[in-house]
Order: C-alpha cells, then structure tokens, then sequence
C-alpha cells in the first residue's frame, strides 16, 4: 500500500487544497514530522453544509433496517483496515501497536452494535384520553457536527458516528490535528461501505479553522464533544446562541479506593494495568488512590513492581508495554504536577520525569507519588498520564469525602470483597459509572457517561440513540 496523507472529505470528494496553511504532525516517539496535515477553513464548512443537508435528506428517508445494513458494512471495512489503523494510531499518537489494532476491532463492533439499534428504533402509539390516538415518532435530530480527541483517534469518533447514523444523523466529523490519518482512514471505510455522499464528511486541522463557524451554523443541530472540561464549557456556551443540542465527555479524574478486606495483591495488579494503560491517557484512568492504611504497603510494593516492569519505548516494538505521550506539552504539565505535589509533602517512590534514556520523543517515565496531601494541584487537576497519586485513609466515610471532592464525576473504582461496603461505595461516589473489583467500564451495550463537569450525555448502550433523536408527538383524530 503506497504511503498515506491526511486529507479532508467534503461530499463525496477528498481534497487537501486550502486558504489556510497546513499543520504538522508529529510522530511522538521520536519528535520528528510525519507529515502534513491541510487545514480547512470557513469556505469549506460552508461546502460541508450543503453537501451535509443534501445527505441528510437521503439517508434520514432510509428505513432504519436498511441503515443497519451500511453500519455492517462500515465495520466489516474497519476490520479489513485493521492494519492500517493499528499503524496510523501508534505512529500517530503512541498507542502500543497491539492495543492500537484492538482498537479498530472494538470501534468495528461499536457499529454492529449500533446497528442492531437502528432496527429496533419503534415509536409508539397510545390512545389519547381526549379521544384518537397519539403516535410518538422518533425522528433524527439533523447535521451533526462530532469533534474528537487523539486519545482513542478511532474509537471516539466511532463512538459519536455509529448512533448518529443508526438514528438517521449526518456527521461532519472534525477529528484531532494531532491524528488526522486515523481519521482520513474510517472517512475511507465510510465511503468504502457505500454511504451516500454527505452523509460522513471529515474536516481536518486546527479547530480555530472550523469549529466557530460550525458552532454559528443554524443547519448544525447538535453537536458532540469528547475532550477537556474547558473545551466543554466553551462549546455548550457558544450551543446556546443557536439552541443545539449537546453531548459532551468531558475530563476526569478517577479515585480509586482500597477497602482493608480487598483481595491487595491483585488488585494492586490490575491498578498498574490500567494506571499506565495508553500511557495514562485515558478519561477513565485510574489517577488518586485512596489506600486502606492497613493495607496501603503491600499494595504499594506490588504496584510499584508492576510499574518498574514497564518496558518504555517505539510503540511499533512488539516488546514495548507503553509508549510515550502524544505530545510535549503533557510532559510540561506532569513536571509540574510532581514537583508540586513533592514540595507540598509527598514522597516519589518512582519515576518523576522525562525518560531521558530515550533520547528523542515525548516519553515519561512510570510514576509514583506516596503520601499525597489534599492540597496538591495533582489532587484536583487531572493528570492525564502516567502518574499515580497515593495517600492513605482510616475511615470509609473519609475516603468516600475526598474521592468525591473534585469537579469531575466520570470513573470511580474501587476494591473490597464485601457486596455490603460495594453496594454503598455504588450509591455514594459521585461518578457516571463506578467498577467494583474491576476497572472495565468500556462496554457497547452500557452508557458510557459522567456526572458533574465531567458531561452531559451518554454514549454507548441503548440510550445512546436517543442523543441523536428527537420524539415527534402527532395527536390524529378522525371521526
Ligand atoms: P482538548 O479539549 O484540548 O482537545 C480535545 C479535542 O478538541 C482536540 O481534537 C482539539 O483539537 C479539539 N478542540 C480544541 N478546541 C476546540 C474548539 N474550540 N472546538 C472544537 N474542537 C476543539 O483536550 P485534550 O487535552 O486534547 O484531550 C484530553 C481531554 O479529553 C482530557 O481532559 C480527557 O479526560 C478528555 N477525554 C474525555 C473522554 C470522555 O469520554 N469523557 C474521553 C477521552 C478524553
């Protein structure tokens, strides 16, 4: 296969020409240039739109079934690019290449999913008590505009495109400048499955060239936001002028509390698997352990363990368990974390900084911090990479207090062998989703979800349709 270029998609037409100049994009491992990435501007919004209102007026008139049919097909493409994906996300923004190709299978089988809801998307009729009969139709909500980041390049777009199109949506799809390839690619698989021009279009480069003048657009009548609570804020803010509808996954910063009665050493295991899984990158990450004060040395020695048997390097290397992070401004803010958490009294027992030994690229190194206070930025910012922040607790009530403390309420976990103790940690953490024994909250057929400045909206699961539709009511009476 020859070498690939980022490009856009307008209609049915990919292009890379424009009035604004083009953007680099870096290979994270090593820091140098991968390529170009075009930069599109208001002119093609506006090429967009209408090409996007022409798509809507065709595929929201296809029947959901037959709908279905082209999410199949969407997926069965991403399998068969599933090569390609893995290289563009591990070159693209440092996924380990192992868990890069696991991602173009999951996103395949969020739209076959997804699908299955297109079939089943009914309305339904009730007897009115003033006589006839009311029919509640669901009707798509229209243009879609879905901004997502490079953490998942593929699976959070495929996040936002497989319920919209299942309700009849069209999407204009701006994915991050830092992974634009991955982009270009399911752009590729769209087409590939034969959806009608317009229907998925894909704008690429800085969002200053785009994002404001989607956000004035009448025509764009919801739009979907995974990324930074502030980002968020400023794109429900510019929503309201236009009264659109929003979807917004926003930050996190997920506790985790260690009950005394936990099974330690396994789940001291598991944290390190998940702690420094994609880098730390990830919105549900792992990121202030509240630890049992009983039991808080034997699990810091197992994670600790975990955590030095990290083999650091080129995500492309089968050895490699995690790379480095997509880009340099996020090793700028680590340094800072820890050195603010330190000068306010905790302890680094590992790591701490830019893995030198690399030479090149944005790497950090596996991080512990023990003995964290309250007060530290790192307790309430959140770090968004391979950091974990220990402290102790006595009191369950105590933990339960400062694991809900911040302004985030995305991911909450936590470990005990008691359903009593889970069932109450379920009920009192303030968290769209909590995993007891387990950090597996990733699941097609379950609202991915946060509470707080963390969302507004589902994804994933069954609800997650109704983000992209609106319920008409038509009262009939006929004599
Ligand atoms: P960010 O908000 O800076 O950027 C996210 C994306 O939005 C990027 O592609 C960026 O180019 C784009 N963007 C920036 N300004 C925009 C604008 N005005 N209009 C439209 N798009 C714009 O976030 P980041 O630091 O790159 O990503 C990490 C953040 O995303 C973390 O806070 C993380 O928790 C969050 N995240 C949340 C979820 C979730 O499901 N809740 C999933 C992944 C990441």
């Amino acid at each position: 296969m020859p070498e690939q270029h980022p490009k856009y998609l307008i209609g049915d037409t990919w292009g890379t020409a424009s009035d604004l100049p083009p953007m680099a994009v870096v290979n994270p491992a090593t820091g140098d240039t991968l390529y170009e990435v075009p930069c599109c501007s208001p002119k093609h919004v506006a090429q967009a739109l209408q090409h996007a209102e022409a798509g809507f007026a065709e595929w929201s008139a296809i029947p959901g079934w037959q709908r279905a049919q082209y999410l199949r097909r969407i997926a069965e493409e991403i399998v068969k690019r599933r090569e390609d994906f893995g290289r563009a996300i591990a070159t693209e923004m440092g996924r380990v290449h192992a868990m890069a190709i696991g991602e173009a299978d999951s996103a395949a089988q969020q739209f076959v999913w997804m699908a299955g809801e297109a079939e089943r998307l009914f309305g339904q009729t009730i007897t009115s008590r003033f006589g006839g009969h009311l029919s509640i139709t669901p009707e798509p909500v229209g243009i879609v505009a879905a901004f997502s980041p490079w953490n998942f390049p593929l699976g959070l777009p495929a996040r936002k495109l497989a319920p919209a199109l299942a309700a009849g949506c069209v999407v204009i799809l701006r994915p991050s400048e830092q992974t634009p390839l991955v982009g270009t690619i399911l752009g590729e698989c769209c087409q590939a499955a034969g959806l009608p021009s317009g229907v998925v279009q894909i704008l690429q480069g800085d969002p200053q060239g785009v994002s404001p003048a989607l956000m004035e657009a009448e025509a764009v009548r919801k739009i979907s936001f995974t990324g930074s609570t502030r980002v968020g804020r400023l794109l429900m803010a510019q929503s309201a002028q236009t009264v659109k509808r929003v979807s917004m996954e926003l930050g996190g910063h997920a506790p985790l509390i260690i009950c005394p009665d936990a099974d330690v050493p396994a789940a001291a295991r598991l944290a390190a698997k998940f702690k420094f899984m994609n880098t730390g990158q990830i919105c549900g990450s792992p990121s202030r352990f509240f630890l049992h004060e009983e039991v808080a040395e034997a699990f810091t020695e197992v994670f600790m363990s975990e955590a030095e048997n990290l083999r650091i390097g080129d995500p492309m290397a089968s050895e490699t368990t995690m790379g480095p992070m997509a880009s340099p401004a996020q090793l700028d803010k680590l340094e800072r974390l820890v050195s603010d958490a330190v000068e306010r009294g905790a302890t680094l027992r590992l790591g701490g900084g830019r893995a030198r030994e690399q030479n090149k690229g944005f790497f950090f190194t596996p991080t512990v911090l023990e003995n964290v206070t309250d007060d530290a930025e790192i307790m309430s910012e959140e770090p968004f990479g391979p950091v974990a922040s220990l402290t102790t607790y006595s009191d369950l009530s105590d933990a339960i207090a400062r694991a809900n403390s911040t302004q985030y309420g995305l991911a909450a976990y936590a470990f005990t062998r008691s359903e009593v103790v889970a069932r109450r940690l379920s009920a009192e953490l303030q968290s769209g989703m909590v995993g007891i024994n387990n950090f597996q909250l990733s699941h097609f057929e379950a609202p991915f979800s946060g509470v707080k400045h963390s969302g507004v909206g589902i994804e994933g699961g069954q609800m997650a349709i109704n983000e992209y539709l609106t319920f008409k009511t038509t009262h009939a009476e006929f004599e």
